[in-house]
């Protein structure tokens, strides 16, 4: 019977010495992140990226966000546009890809980087000016 409590008695060691010599010279099951970094699966998201320049501030990634880690404001002074993403919020589902009518929105299969403060993505673009309107036929 080995013992459950206190210290470990000559045949506990005797019982386990096989096992830590095996895992001391077994490959490890672990890797040294961010040292060693793991090749992405075939099919993995990654991370969102919007291309601003092509972002209409529609408001559509916003709206159909389950996590609602994205907010679209628009200053008509300005002429700007501002989307913002909490990618600590993000759950990487890609519905927002899927709705973006200008395909600005997009996933790179890369990990993001370990970070210890809770940072906003902010990328701020022009507003594009209304489309005209075609002139009705006679
Ligand atoms: S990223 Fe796409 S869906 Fe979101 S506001 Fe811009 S154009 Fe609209
Ligand atoms: S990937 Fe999913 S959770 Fe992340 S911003 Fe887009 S819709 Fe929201």
């Amino acid at each position: 019977m080995h013992q459950l409590h206190g210290t470990l008695g000559g045949r506990d060691m005797l019982f386990m010495t096989p096992t830590v010599l095996k895992n001391l010279f077994s490959k490890s099951s672990t890797r040294m992140y961010p040292v060693e970094v793991r090749e992405p699966y075939e099919r993995y998201r990654g991370e969102l990226f919007n291309n601003i320049d092509e972002c209409i501030f529609c408001k559509k990634c916003e709206i159909k966000c389950p996590s609602q880690c994205i907010t679209v404001t628009k200053d008509k002074d300005s002429g700007t546009g501002t989307w913002i993403c909490d990618p600590f919020a993000c759950v990487y589902c890609s519905i927002c890809v899927d709705e973006c009518p200008t395909q600005s929105l997009y996933m790179k299969p890369v990990h993001r980087a370990p970070s210890a403060q809770r940072d906003m993505i902010e990328q701020v673009g022009k507003l594009k000016p209304p489309k005209k309107k075609k002139a009705a036929k006679k």
